[in-house]
């Protein structure tokens, strides 16, 4: 059986329900290692208990998500600094900035992204960036908060030309099975282009869901089981032209050397 990695999935998310089947399914399938990821103060608790339960196999990303930025509360970076540290294999995340969305707006998130990214800089950890319609604001905050020496563009959909530019600073990119859709096939593209030792894979359940034909695994109400990573793997396999396990191997050592395991 393959080993697969998912860089980028919420576990904690009450949507998906118990999490033990969940989990027992994703072993199953033969996912070897998962980043869970916090999206504000009020879940990095579920966060740090799965990494607790499921040591080795459950990395955590303690941080706060852009549609989350108006909720931190006083002491949050100090709160956020005590879990890095107590969590020596945690990165921060996830981070970044979203137009898409109109509430919170920009103003608000910049300055919650920034923290996190000075505070990447500062215990040398990767961060996991979401970034969403804001790529001019994106290297705004670099300019004012470099990014740490390794950091990754999760469910990336930005074109060739802002891959260029973030490659050279330590980016890495994951491919999330919504890519999968006929309508998102530019992204694809850009997949096929990306450098293969930059490439990482993420269902970022219980969200993007692939299409239905790609399901191993389903959930109530369309909520995306991260079991289905191994599908996922095995079709942007097929897209890029490579043998799956190849891309198991690959994405399993650029896993690794993005988080630094
Ligand atoms: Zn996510």
């Amino acid at each position: 059986m393959l080993r697969w990695t998912d860089a980028h999935n919420h576990l904690q998310d009450p949507r998906l329900g118990e999490t033990a089947p969940i989990i027992a399914a994703m072993k199953l399938a033969g996912v070897s290692h998962c980043i869970v990821n916090a999206t504000q103060e009020a879940d990095w608790l579920a966060v740090e208990n799965l990494t607790t339960d499921e040591r080795g196999w459950v990395s955590p990303a303690f941080g706060v998500h852009p549609w989350h930025a108006h909720t931190v509360t006083i002491g949050w970076v100090k709160r956020l600094k005590n879990l890095l540290v107590e969590f020596p294999r945690s990165s921060i995340g996830e981070c970044g900035l979203d137009t898409w969305i109109t509430h919170p707006s920009l103003e608000i998130q910049r300055p919650v992204f920034i923290e996190q990214l000075q505070l990447a800089r500062e215990l040398e950890r990767p961060v996991t960036i979401h970034c969403l319609k804001a790529w001019g604001a994106l290297f705004d905050c670099f300019a004012e908060a470099p990014p740490p020496s390794r950091f990754l563009m999760h469910s990336f959909g930005g074109s060739m030309e802002i891959a260029q530019r973030l490659i050279p600073l330590g980016a890495y990119f994951s491919f999330s099975g919504h890519f999968l859709h006929p309508r998102k096939s530019a992204v694809l593209e850009v997949f096929r282009q990306l450098p293969l030792e930059r490439i990482l894979l993420e269902t970022d359940a219980p969200d993007m869901l692939p299409p239905l034909e790609l399901l191993s695994h389903t959930l109530p109400q369309n909520h995306h089981h991260p079991a289905n990573l191994p599908n996922i793997g095995h079709a942007l396999a097929d897209a890029l032209a490579k043998d799956p396990a190849e891309l198991a191997a690959i994405t399993y050592k650029n896993f690794r050397g993005c988080f630094g395991f």
